[in-house]
């Protein structure tokens, strides 16, 4: 029987009478990566709101081990074992590095994950760790927006867009790291435009397509044609 984390059932958001989140369904085994992929809008990021607890739901459910996250806080979810990596990374701008780190590990869960694991894996981090978070070059500070969810020691971690404005050459640096991270037994929901990127490092797949699942499946399960189609609706 698969270990299901996170369960996503019938899900509606709005905003205003705009809905972005159309009866929704997936959900999240233990120890997976899943690719969350869809066009701009799809609804890809409102729905890690939603699981975060920033948007509400209208209609539906997201249950985390089972239990129903309707209504927790954002701090409380935080605290049950879901972070995020937000789109546009948004560190505390007049924070050091190292505070931006710590701050990440407020809720104090147990876990592997201590600032000196964070340096071990980022080491460019602790030789710039007394310096703003925003001085830092847009790969650094994707790191340190990726070590801050990882100081929360997580099981499920949210990852939005890693690869947003940054050189090719910085998002290939930080996909290979990838693998030393996921290693933790950490169930992984990875928002990445790069289709190809997405289907070769993931498990499975979910495609969006206006707040809905238009196509998923085992992440090699597909054509290009098939993905294609259910990227684009057409
Ligand atoms: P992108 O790749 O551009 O980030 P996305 O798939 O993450 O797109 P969302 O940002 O979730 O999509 O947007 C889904 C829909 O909700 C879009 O139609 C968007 O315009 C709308 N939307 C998102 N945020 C808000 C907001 N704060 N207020 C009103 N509408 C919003």
């Amino acid at each position: 029987m698969t270990d299901t984390v996170l369960e996503i059932d019938g899900l509606s958001v709005f905003y205003g009478s705009a809905q972005a989140i159309n009866d929704l369904s997936l959900s999240l085994a233990r120890g997976e990566m899943l690719a969350l992929i869809g066009a701009n809008g799809a609804g890809k990021s409102t729905l890690f709101k939603a699981i975060c607890g920033m948007v509400p739901a209208r209609d539906g459910d997201i249950r985390f081990k089972g239990d129903s996250l309707k209504g927790v806080r954002p701090a409380r979810i935080t605290e049950r074992g879901i972070a995020m990596v937000p789109e546009g990374r948004r560190l505390f701008r007049s924070l050091s590095v190292e505070e931006n780190l710590v701050l990440g590990g407020y809720v104090k869960r147990p876990g592997p994950w201590t600032l000196d694991k964070v340096y071990s894996i980022f080491p460019v981090l602790k030789e710039r760790r007394h310096q703003p978070a925003t001085s830092l070059s847009g790969g650094q500070q994707q790191m340190v927006a990726i070590g801050r969810a990882l100081m929360s020691n997580p099981e499920v971690l949210l990852l939005d867009e890693l690869s947003l404005g940054l050189a090719p050459v910085i998002i290939r640096d930080i996909y290979a790291l990838l693998p030393k991270i996921l290693g933790e037994g950490l169930s992984t929901i990875l928002v990445e435009q790069d289709v190809t990127r997405a289907l070769s490092v993931s498990n499975r797949v979910v495609c969006m397509l206006e707040g809905h699942v238009s196509l998923q499946g085992r992440s090699d399960a597909f054509t290009h044609a098939e993905i294609s189609a259910a990227y684009f609706g057409t």
